[in-house]
């Protein structure tokens, strides 16, 4: 008999119970009313004998290694590598969801569901030498009772919790939340009520409320805002965010302005000019703003961090890679020693172990990548199915600037892993991989930061410059 991915369940947190074995949940504004045996606006947390469950307690996607850039975090750790966490489900239903193969729960195929404890989360980030866990993609919010257990665990290991979410959530939540999360990237979707409603099925204030509660607990927080193409992208977009912050929070707090592409039952709205992005930043800056960032841009220097006292670049960025030119090991300017507005580790990140060429007897099967158009990631996934430890191995390809020396990546008996390999240089052309025989892999393009793709590349899609496979087939698919 199959098991379907909702089929098992978990006892849920923010639970009011009513009459009629009807239950409340508090996670989100919504605070659905849920009948026994359904379930609440996003799926995954339903009504199980009268009392709330979760039904996505430890079901993720595949966790995958990327860096910090992916989640609009430029002033904690920069060029840090993450362990990326996505689940199931959203309490918002966005028409332009990059994610949407797997926030819209029934959407979701059980083959894209993978099943971890909170230690084995752990297990994987320490191992990996990733100091970072990421809840990400979809949203974290309707995975909340995992998040919570496995942020936790993660403390005690030393390693810190990054929350990329829509923010759509109650206070109490919140308050559960700040414990164990030292970074908050909130994604403000717009500034106008009227967009909230129309477009991602939610509403503003509990937004701003959540963002400035997240603030004010001390935590790390950025801000970003999705400028859609002749909606939100214009200027009263960055005036009303930035005044939002510059009241609320502080002009310190780093904001971006993230360019959209056409996705979900948005496929016919073109990605933002880049002009627009521009000018939303230049009034940013004009009202008061130390750094304000454009997102999913390359070749820009709006991605780059200038010193707010002497304008000594500080951190070079190309793509979702960082490289730290200009702070040092306490996070103050190299040159004029003021606090750079950064938290960085007191130790360097560890490298992945590489060599310049590779073992001639290691029997390994090459792949290649070529970056073309909008495509400048890729997920590598890969799977040891051999009873020993398996090395890959990756490097970039391009002209004589770009370095050509091996990553290593060891895999142990059984593990699956799946990494980010992003375009880091304008020289660089493509991404290459080895792997020995016994190795199952597959590549899939990435669209932006933040985005979880399902499909893996076939024929003929291959440096396609497309919007990601499959297309939304329509509002009624099951
Ligand atoms: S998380 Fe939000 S959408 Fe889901 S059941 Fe709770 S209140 Fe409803």
């Amino acid at each position: 008999m199959t098991t379907n991915w909702f089929d098992d369940s978990h006892p849920a947190m923010l639970e009011e119970k009513l009459e009629n074995g009807m239950v409340k949940c508090h996670l989100s504004p919504r605070n659905c009313v849920i009948a026994e045996g359904r379930r609440g606006f996003c799926g995954v947390r339903a009504n199980k004998d009268g009392n709330l469950v979760t039904l996505n307690y430890g079901k993720s996607v595949h966790a995958t290694v990327e860096t910090i850039e992916t989640e609009a975090i430029f002033h904690y750790a920069p060029g840090d590598r993450i362990l990326s966490m996505g689940n199931i489900g959203c309490m918002l239903n966005c028409d332009y969801c990059q994610n949407w193969k797997t926030s819209q729960a029934r959407m979701v195929n059980n083959e894209n569901v993978f099943r971890y404890t909170p230690q084995d989360v752990v297990d994987m980030a320490l191992r990996h030498n990733i100091r970072v866990i990421s809840w990400t993609y979809n949203d974290p919010v309707v995975w909340h009772e995992f998040v919570i257990d496995t942020a936790r665990l993660a403390q005690q290991h030393g390693i810190k919790n990054l929350y990329k979410s829509a923010f759509f959530i109650t206070p109490e939540a919140i308050e559960q939340l700040i414990p164990v999360i030292d970074i908050f990237s909130i994604s403000i979707k717009s500034m106008d009520p009227d967009y909230y409603k129309k477009l991602t099925k939610g509403w503003i204030q509990p937004v701003l409320d959540g963002a400035i509660q997240a603030y004010k607990s001390g935590k790390h927080v950025e801000l970003s805002t999705l400028m859609v193409t002749d909606i939100s992208d214009n200027e009263e977009t960055a005036r009303a965010l930035t005044n939002f912050v510059l009241e609320n929070m502080g002009p310190e707090v780093p904001i971006h302005f993230v360019r959209f592409h056409p996705d979900y039952k948005m496929i016919n709205t073109t990605r933002t000019p880049i002009p627009r992005l521009e000018q939303a930043r230049k009034v940013a800056k004009e009202m008061g703003m130390k750094h304000v960032y454009l997102g999913n841009v390359y070749d820009n220097d709006a991605v780059n961090t200038y010193c707010a006292g002497c304008e000594q670049l500080q951190v070079t960025r190309y793509g979702l890679n960082a490289q730290l030119v200009g702070i040092d090991a306490e996070g103050n300017c190299t040159k004029c020693a003021k606090p750079a507005g950064f938290k960085v580790f007191q130790e360097p990140a560890k490298p992945r172990q590489s060599v310049d060429v590779l073992p001639a007897d290691a029997q390994l099967t090459n792949a290649s990548y070529m970056w073309e158009g909008d495509i400048k990631a890729l997920h590598v996934q890969v799977r040891n199915d051999t009873p020993e430890t398996q090395m890959i191995y990756t490097r970039r390809v391009g002209d004589a600037t770009v370095p050509t020396e091996w990553s290593i990546i060891p895999l142990l008996p059984a593990e699956s892993h799946r990494f980010i390999a992003a375009k880091s240089l304008p020289e660089e052309q493509g991404v290459e991989v080895a792997i020995p025989a016994g190795i199952h892999s597959s590549l899939h393009q990435v669209f932006d930061r933040a985005h979880f793709p399902t499909t893996a590349v076939g024929e003929g899609t291959l440096n396609a410059d497309a919007t990601p496979l499959p297309a939304f087939k329509g509002v009624g698919l099951s």
